[in-house]
This record gives structure tokens, C-alpha cells and sequence, in this order.
């Protein structure tokens, strides 16, 4: 079966790609390269031990989508994870957002409807609950208000899908909302590289760890929360990618919505404190004002994903903090 995966060479796509062909899927990449580099590619067919097919191609260039899909011939299902998701960079710029978002995700719909292919899983985000006061996070609560321009992109698109489904039933999406993403693959090839000074937590600490950045900032420790700071919900992204395949392998027909997270709550201090002990490293930390914006804590009520797709996550919190340091030790060399 020959998969589509628009954004291969980005954080969650390359794990994915490896997952893929792990379980024996054909797989093609388009990424324009936009915040992924190419070396990822070799680093891919070196996990893989085969050859991965890369279109160079920006999908908001609707010509080249459908050069891709009138080349390939055989696609049977995309995953789309190209897109911009920086929230802090899309309040600045929200056109960019908007446009980068929208266009290249209707650009791949209207092409496959044209060749016909019919089987969509989307990348999409509990930032689409938005700030409804409820702390775990359940598909039947529905979108909320969301908070930033790249939140928007994830509703609009979720809502095109649906208005795309309920117009042709022909159709197999699926929506699948991320919680917190982090960690790398165990081989210490692929991660999380971001540019600049990052404004995640986990990117951060790794920053701090390598000497990079001198103090990590805690954003409130005044929160209602076991200890005062901000709690998550994080996924090992190798967890993550593994539930790509199984909503590809086990997601019903029609249009279904799945929370991808690990269904429980963890804290800055605790993450910090588990980084810590796992790497026996000390982080440098200061408690600086809340960030505006942030929620005091939310997590993934993960039932469905493993009612329906017989998915759930199996790596901990100390395999998210030994794989991403041992990703970034290896950056180092
Ligand atoms: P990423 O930036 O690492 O990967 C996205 C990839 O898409 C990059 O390689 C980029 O070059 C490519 N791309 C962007 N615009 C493109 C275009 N117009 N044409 C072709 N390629 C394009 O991001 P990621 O963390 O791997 O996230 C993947 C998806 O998951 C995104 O849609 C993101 O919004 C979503 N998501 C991510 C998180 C997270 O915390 N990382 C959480 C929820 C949802
Ligand atoms: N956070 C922090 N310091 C940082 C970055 C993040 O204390 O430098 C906190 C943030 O307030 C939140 C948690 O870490 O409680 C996760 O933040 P991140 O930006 O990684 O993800 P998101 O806000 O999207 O959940």
C-alpha cells in the first residue's frame, strides 16, 4: 500500500516514515523543506536500511500536487502533516498561517479527489478544544474558542473535512488531535530540531542541558496544579507516529476524531526533575512570571484511540527524557 506523507521530513512525519516502513508500507515523502532539511532523508533510508521517494515540492503549488499524483499513480492514503506550527510566529503573522495552511491542505483534497483517493488522516491538535474550563480533554466536548491563528487553521481545516465528508461519504478521514509531542527516535538520527531560541518547554530544556542557553524559564509556579506549574499531557513521538499506522491499519470508515495523547498530567517541575534523574544532569531554572495565554493544565483522555484503534502509548516519561537528550548529545558530535 503506497502512502502519501506531505511533511515526511519534519518532527512527527520523519517518525512516522519510519513506522511506516516498519510495517512494510510503501511510502512517499513531499516536504518543501521549509523547516525540515534534507539530510533527514539519508538519516530515514539509514533507520530503514531502503530508499524513500522525496518530492522537493511546495503543496501550495497545486500543479505540483497533482505532478505527484498523476507520477505515483497507486496512492491509496495521505497523511498530511505539512503545515507551519509555530503559535507565537502565526499571532505575527497570521496570512502566512492561514495561507500555508489552508491552500496546501485544499490543494491535496481537490487533487484527490481528482485521482480519486479517498483515505485522509490529518494532523490536527488539542488546541482545537480551546479554553472550555474541562481539564481532560474528550472528543464529544467539541471545539472550543481557539487562541491563536495556527489554533484556527486546525479548526477550519477540521471543519473543511467534515463539510467534505458530509458532501461525499465516500470518504475515509481521520482526525487525530496531538497533545504534547516530544522525545526523538531511540537511534538518536531523527528529532526535534527547532530554529532559533525555541518556545517549548522540551526544546528548551535540551537547550539548557547543552550549555546552549543558561537558564530555563518556568512560566508560573502559582497555577492550581499538583505544584503550582503548568501540566501537559507529553507523547513520545515515537508513540505517536505508531498511531499513524494504526488509524492507517484500524480507524473505521467515515469520519472519525481520535486524542492522541497518553492520558495523563505531567508538570514542568516533574519533567524537569524526571530530565534530571534520567540524565543525571542539573538544569539551571528560574520561576518567572505566567505566560499569557497558557492554561494551567489540560490532558488527553485517551479511551477511544485505544477502544477503536487498539493504540496507546507505551514509552514513559523517563524514555521522552533519555531519547531527546540522547538525540541532542549526538547533535553535538
Ligand atoms: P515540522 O515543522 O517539524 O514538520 C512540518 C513539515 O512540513 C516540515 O518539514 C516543513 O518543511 C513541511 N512544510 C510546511 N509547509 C509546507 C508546504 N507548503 N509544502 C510542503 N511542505 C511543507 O512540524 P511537526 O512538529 O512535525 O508537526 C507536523 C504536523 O503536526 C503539523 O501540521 C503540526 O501543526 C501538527 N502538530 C504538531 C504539534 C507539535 O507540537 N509538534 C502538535 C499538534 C499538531
Ligand atoms: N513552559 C515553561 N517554560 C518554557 C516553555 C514552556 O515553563 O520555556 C511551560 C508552559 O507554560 C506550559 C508547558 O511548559 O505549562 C508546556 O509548554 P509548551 O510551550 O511546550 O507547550 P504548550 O504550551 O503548547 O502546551
Amino acid at each position: 500500500m503506497k502512502i502519501l506523507v506531505t511533511g515526511g521530513l519534519g518532527f512527527i512525519g520523519s517518525h512516522t516514515v519510519v513506522e511506516l516502513l516498519n510495517s512494510n508500507y510503501d511510502v512517499i515523502i513531499a516536504d518543501n523543506l521549509y523547516n525540515s532539511k534534507e539530510e533527514v532523508l539519508e538519516k530515514l533510508e539509514k533507520i530503514a536500511g531502503k530508499k524513500i521517494k522525496l518530492y522537493k515540492y511546495d503543496l501550495k503549488d497545486k500543479s505540483k500536487v497533482d505532478k505527484i499524483f498523476e507520477t505515483e499513480k497507486d496512492i491509496e492514503a495521505v497523511i498530511h502533516f505539512a503545515g507551519y506550527k509555530a503559535v507565537g510566529e502565526s499571532v505575527k503573522k497570521p496570512l502566512m498561517y492561514y495561507s500555508n495552511n489552508l491552500i496546501s491542505t485544499t490543494n491535496l483534497l481537490e487533487v484527490m479527489q481528482k485521482y480519486n483517493v479517498r483515505k485522509f488522516i490529518f494532523s490536527s491538535s488539542a488546541t482545537v478544544y480551546g479554553d472550555n474550563g474541562e481539564i481532560k480533554y474528550v472528543e464529544t466536548m467539541g471545539r472550543g474558542e481557539t487562541t491563536s491563528p495556527y489554533g484556527t487553521t486546525k479548526a477550519m481545516i477540521e471543519k473543511i473535512l467534515e463539510d467534505l465528508y458530509f458532501s461525499d461519504n465516500s470518504w475515509n478521514i481521520t482526525l487525530l488531535r496531538y497533545f504534547n509531542p516530544v522525545g526523538a527516535h531511540e537511534s538518536g538520527l531523527i528529532g526535534e530540531e527547532p530554529n532559533g531560541i525555541p518556545n517549548n518547554l522540551m526544546p528548551y530544556v535540551m537547550k539548557v542541558a547543552s550549555g546552549k542557553l543558561e537558564t530555563l524559564s518556568i512560566f508560573g509556579n502559582d497555577y492550581p496544579t499538583i505544584d503550582g506549574t503548568g501540566v501537559r499531557d507529553y507523547i513520545h513521538v515515537v508513540d505517536l507516529a505508531k498511531g499513524h499506522v494504526k488509524a492507517l491499519q484500524n480507524a473505521p470508515d467515515g469520519l472519525n476524531t481520535y486524542n492522541l495523547g497518553s492520558g495523563k498530567g505531567v508538570s514542568v517541575l516533574e519533567l524537569i526533575t524526571t530530565f534530571e534523574k534520567v540524565n543525571n544532569i542539573k538544569l539551571n531554572y528560574k520561576i518567572v512570571d505566567r505566560r499569557p495565554g497558557d492554561l494551567p493544565e489540560y490532558f488527553a483522555d485517551a479511551t477511544k484511540a485505544l477502544k477503536e484503534l487498539n493504540w496507546k502509548t507505551e514509552k514513559t516519561i523517563e524514555d521522552i527524557c533519555r531519547d531527546s537528550w540522547n538525540y541532542e548529545k549526538n547533535l553535538e558530535k
